[in-house]
This record gives structure tokens, C-alpha cells and sequence, in this order.
């Protein structure tokens, strides 16, 4: 494949569509291994989920040390995290730092959205269409496109008849929101909300917090990184990284606790209270790993939910708030947020918060928001709504595989891939972290390595080999999504309404996406290229 443009006279080897944290080391890797590649981006900066939520209050709640790529020792060495959890706008500027470090902007191709990919079955290749109406050819393409990057504004009766300003948290304004002395609703608590609902409490006048499901959400504990510890980490970067590499959600090398050793009925009732104490107090993620079976035994699970209702109402002065803020589905079943001060900032004077789970939202007024028969009149609403995940921005682009075949058709009952990597009749199309993947069950930083990893690997064996398609055969990838399946009706995920079961979106297929357990799937993956791509078809040969 030649330097300047693709091979069959295409204009590039490989379209990358997306330009956030598996974008930019696509085409870092891609280019390091000599293949031609132009990234496409609809935002008009790098950076995907760090460009486009800027709301208050957003970071990341994996520790920076590890929410990091571990590709390049430099990288690692040089770039100085300032907190345990970085906020936006610094992973924002590491990653803008990676795209001028490694001379990636020459290669992007910003404020273009895709909106079609077709492939050509008698040349083997794709044609990308954008906005701006161009088509560009290439033999491969790499979908980029986020798990969490389409934004869900729900369909709310009257919600454009509001005469305030309202904003969605994954696409807020970046000029910043001045809401000082505003009286502001909050829809939602998800971890958008959880991180911007004691920040907007500070600014507002006051606020008015819509909750269809309580939350539960664990103490950060955020702080100034010490530069001891920074340094202590850097020391051992490689073997964090391994050992992150082996561990099911992809991070926690860096955390005082280690992973679980007993499951919760092998310990004592008081024990269990002291082992879930001493994971709240050192705060984050790793709460959820007390034990190894809270994700899979109902009673143990109930064991940390209760613990965590407990500091609900131990925090939240009011009974009758403390009660609607405590949760009663399975922990851990949506998503576990990570917070600074989210249940304490229902005790403040100006902060209401409005119970929804039986009837909704009824309507957005010209004024305000509509609930339970009554109007809340406010200044600005703020939709923290979450996303169309791991599906969304894949079903925006209207991909024709073999026969025309609409990805949108293919995928009428759920998403179907092979390792979450590849789709049946959509040969030399590779998803990073798609659907079938760990993706946003680990630490996206690590799952998105090991793919991006793994499709340049692919491609240089391909080349080597003289192969010019792949595809992924339906067989192979029945058994992959049977394989998904069962793994997650093994655990507790399956349980209750959330996004990796695509329930936030009314019509959406009802089907688990994400692969619970990283090490196992990493092996598979590996050894699937060790064994000639065994489930995949390559050719022809030329
Ligand atoms: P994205 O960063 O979403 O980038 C995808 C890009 O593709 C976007 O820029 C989008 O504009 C572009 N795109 C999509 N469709 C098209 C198209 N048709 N044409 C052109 N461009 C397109 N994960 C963690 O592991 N730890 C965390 O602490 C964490 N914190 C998060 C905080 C927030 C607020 C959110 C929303 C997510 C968080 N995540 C976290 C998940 C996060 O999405 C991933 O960690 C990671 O940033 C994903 O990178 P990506 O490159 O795969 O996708
Ligand atoms: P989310 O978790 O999907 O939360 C969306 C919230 O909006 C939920 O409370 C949901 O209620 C509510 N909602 C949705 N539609 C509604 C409607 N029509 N009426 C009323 N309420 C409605 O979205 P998110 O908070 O943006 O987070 C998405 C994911 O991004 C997270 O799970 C996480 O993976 C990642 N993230 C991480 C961080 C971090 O801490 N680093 C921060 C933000 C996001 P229901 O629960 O009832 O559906």
C-alpha cells in the first residue's frame, strides 16, 4: 500500500471515522505501520467525548494514571496529571497535546460528519460520504465513532415550546454557561448529572433536580495528585499497565485496595461492613470490587446497595429526600457514579428535587417543566439525558455492506457482531469498542488500545499475506452473540433499565451490548489472529 493515497487507486488505505481517544491512536498506529489514513470528525476540535461535554463539574472517574494511553513511554513519563480525576478540560489538553506530539492534525479532517459508507464488492473497498458532500475511497474503514458520542434528547411533549435557554451536558456550549442567580432544572441523574448537579447548585438560585431512578454514586474523594505518587506510578508504568491489562474492568492497578479475594457470603456481617467502609472512604470505582460476587449474587449485591443506602441517610438531613434519593435496583446495574458531594447537596435550601418515576415528565411549558400535575417555573433547563450508547452514531451513518444491505436492517434486532470488532456482510469494516466488546464495562483507555491494537495488527497481516477483505462469517458471530449473552446472564447486568441495554431509548432493541470481563476477551481476540483469523474469511488472495 503506497504512501500516497490507497491501494485500487483509492484515495487513502484506511478512513477513521472519529477523532477522539481510539481516533488518534488509529491513526498514530496505522501511520507507524505505513498505512495511508484520514480521520473524519464532525466536531470542529479532537478529542470526542473530552470536546463535547463541558459541563460543569465533568471528569473522568477512572484515576487519570490510569485514564491514559500506555502506548508511548515518553507520553507517560512527561505528561504531569494535576488531580486524581482529571476534569475535561485537562484530558481535553493531553489529548491535544497527543495530536501535536505525534503530528496527527495533518491527517484530521475536522467539522465533517460522515453520513454514508458503501462497499464496493467488486473493488473491495468503501466510499465515505460527508455532510460537505464529498466521497472519499478507501479499502478499509474504522468506525471511531464513541460509545457514549450521540447525544439522547428525549422526545418530551412541548420540549421546543421552552423559551429559556436549554442545553444537553455531552454537547454543552464551549464559550461556557453563565447560570449565576438563574433558577435552573436538572432532567436526570446519571453520572452527567452527578457530576454537574452540586456545581449548578453552587451558581444557581436555585435548582430543581427531575429523577426517574435514583442513583447510587460513591464519594470521588478528588484531590491534588501528589507528586510522590505521580512519580511512584511512573516508575512502574509498564507493570500498571499489565496488570490493568489483567484485571476483568481494565483498571485499579493504582488503588491502595487491591481486587476482591472473598465473596461477601464467606465474610462476616461486620467484616462486610468494615471491607465496604474502608472502599467508600478511599472513594471511586473500586467500591463495586468489595467482593467478587456483588455482580452476580442478588444477595450479595444487596449487601453494598444497602451499605450505600445507609450513607444516604446518614449524608441527607431530610428523611423524606434521603428515602426518594435512595435507590432500589441492583448496584451497579446502571452504571456506579463516582461524585463530589451529589447526595449532600440536597440538604441545601435552594435545591429541590422532584420525583418522576411514576408519571414522568409531562410536558415543557413555554416556563418551565411540567410534573406530577404541577408547573416549576425555571430560566434554563439542563437535559443530562445521557446518549443513544454504543449504537447511536454507528445507526447515523447510512452504511450499505455486501448486497446494499443496510447496517440499520442487518441490526433490526440488536446489534450482531463478531468480537465487537466485526460485522457479518460488512467486510473491511472494523468497530472500536463495538457493541459485543467490553468497551464501557473496563476502562474505555484500555479497551480501546487493545482494539486499536488489534485492527493494526490485522491489517498488517492482511497486507502480508496479500489479502485485500475480510469480513466476519455469520456463524462465527451467532455464537459471539450468544457467547455476550450468556456471559451477562451469568451477572446481575441484565437486571433493570439501563443504557447498556439500550432501555433509555424508547424502541431501541431490548439487548445487553457490552462483554462483561476484559482479560478473557483480550486472550480470545489474540488468539483469533494467532489462528489465521478463525472466524473471519480473508481474501481474495492477488
Ligand atoms: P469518542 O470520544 O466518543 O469519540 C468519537 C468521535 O467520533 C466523536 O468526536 C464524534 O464526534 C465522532 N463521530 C461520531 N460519528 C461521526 C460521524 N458520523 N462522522 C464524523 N465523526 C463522527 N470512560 C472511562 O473509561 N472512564 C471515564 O472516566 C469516563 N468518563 C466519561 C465521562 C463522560 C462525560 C462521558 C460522556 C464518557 C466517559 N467515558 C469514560 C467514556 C468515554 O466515552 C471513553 O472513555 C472515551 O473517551 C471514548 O473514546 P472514543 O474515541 O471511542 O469515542
Ligand atoms: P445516563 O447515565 O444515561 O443518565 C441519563 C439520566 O437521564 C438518567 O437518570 C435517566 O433516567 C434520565 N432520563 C433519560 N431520559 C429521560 C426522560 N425522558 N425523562 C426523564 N429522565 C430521563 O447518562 P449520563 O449521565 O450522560 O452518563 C452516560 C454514561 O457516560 C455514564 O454511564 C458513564 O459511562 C459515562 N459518564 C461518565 C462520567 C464520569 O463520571 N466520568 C460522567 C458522565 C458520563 P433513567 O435512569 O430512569 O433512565
Amino acid at each position: 500500500m503506497g504512501r500516497d493515497g490507497g491501494t485500487a487507486g483509492t484515495d487513502v488505505d484506511v478512513i477513521v471515522v472519529g477523532a477522539g481517544l481510539a481516533g488518534l491512536y488509529m491513526l498514530h498506529r496505522l501511520r507507524r505501520a505505513g498505512f495511508t489514513v484520514r480521520v473524519i470528525e464532525a466536531g470542529s476540535g479532537i478529542g470526542g467525548t473530552w470536546y463535547w461535554n463541558r459541563y460543569p463539574g465533568a471528569r473522568c472517574d477512572v484515576p487519570s494514571l490510569e485514564y491514559s494511553y500506555g502506548f508511548d513511554d515518553d507520553l507517560e513519563q512527561d505528561w504531569e496529571w494535576t488531580e486524581r480525576y482529571a476534569t475535561q478540560p485537562e484530558i481535553l489538553r493531553y489529548l491535544e497535546h497527543v495530536a501535536d506530539r505525534f503530528d496527527l492534525r495533518r491527517d484530521i479532517q475536522l467539522a465533517t460528519r460522515v453520513v454514508a459508507a458503501t462497499f464496493d464488492e467488486v473493488t473491495s473497498t468503501w466510499t465515505v460520504e460527508t455532510d460537505a458532500g464529498e466521497r472519499r475511497t478507501a479499502r478499509f474503514v474504522v468506525a471511531a465513532t464513541g460509545c457514549l458520542s450521540s447525544a439522547n434528547l428525549p422526545d418530551i411533549p412541548g420540549r421546543d415550546s421552552f423559551e429559556g435557554p436549554s442545553y444537553h451536558t455531552g454537547r454543552w456550549p464551549h464559550e461556557g454557561v453563565d447560570l449565576t442567580g438563574r433558577r435552573v432544572a436538572v432532567i436526570g441523574t446519571g453520572s452527567s448529572a452527578v457530576q454537574a448537579i452540586p456545581v449548578l447548585a453552587e451558581q444557581s438560585a436555585e435548582l430543581v433536580v427531575f429523577q426517574r431512578t435514583a442513583t447510587y454514586t460513591v464519594p470521588a474523594h478528588n484531590g491534588a495528585l501528589p507528586p510522590a505518587q505521580q512519580a511512584e506510578v511512573k516508575a512502574r508504568y509498564r507493570e500498571v499497565r499489565a496488570v490493568n491489562r489483567e484485571s476483568v474492568v481494565g483498571f485499579g492497578a493504582t488503588s491502595v485496595l487491591g481486587p476482591p479475594t472473598a465473596a461477601t457470603a464467606d465474610v462476616a456481617p461486620a467484616e462486610r461492613e468494615h471491607v465496604l467502609a474502608e472502599r467508600w472512604d478511599q472513594g471511586g470505582l473500586a467500591f463495586l470490587g468489595a467482593f467478587t460476587d456483588t455482580m452476580t449474587s442478588a444477595e450479595a449485591n444487596e449487601v453494598a446497595a444497602a451499605f450505600v443506602r445507609s450513607k444516604i441517610h446518614e449524608i441527607v438531613d431530610d428523611p423524606a429526600v434521603a428515602e426518594l434519593l435512595s435507590p432500589t435496583q441492583v448496584i451497579g446495574c446502571k452504571r456506579l457514579c463516582v461524585d463530589s458531594g451529589y447526595y449532600a447537596t440536597f440538604n441545601r435550601p435552594d435545591v429541590r428535587l422532584v420525583d418522576i418515576s411514576s408519571g414522568g415528565i409531562e410536558a415543557i411549558t413555554p416556563t418551565g417543566v411540567r410534573a406530577n400535575g404541577e408547573d416549576h417555573g425555571v430560566d434554563a433547563i439542563v437535559f443530562a439525558t445521557g446518549f443513544d450508547a454504543m449504537t447511536g452514531a454507528l445507526a447515523k451513518i447510512r452504511f450499505a455492506g455486501v448486497g446494499g444491505r443496510a447496517l440499520a436492517e442487518a441490526w433490526s434486532e440488536g446489534p450482531k457482531t463478531y468480537l465487537g470488532l466485526g460485522v457479518p456482510g460488512f467486510p473491511n469494516l472494523f468497530l472500536v469498542t463495538g457493541p459485543g466488546s467490553p468497551s464501557v464495562l473496563a476502562n474505555m483507555v484500555t479497551a480501546i488500545e487493545q482494539h486499536v491494537e488489534w485492527i493494526a495488527g490485522c491489517l498488517e497481516d492482511l497486507r502480508a499475506g496479500g489479502h485485500e477483505r475480510i469480513e466476519a462469517t455469520p456463524e462465527a458471530t451467532e455464537d459471539w452473540v450468544a457467547h455476550v449473552n450468556a456471559v451477562a446472564g451469568f451477572t446481575l447486568f441484565p437486571s433493570c433499565n439501563s443504557w447498556y441495554l439500550g432501555a433509555n431509548i424508547p424502541g431501541k432493541p431490548r439487548v445487553f451490548m457490552p462483554l462483561p470481563g476484559f482479560p478473557p476477551y483480550a486472550a480470545r481476540c489474540a488468539d483469533v489472529a494467532a489462528h489465521g483469523y478463525e472466524g473471519f474469511v480473508l481474501g481474495p488472495v492477488r
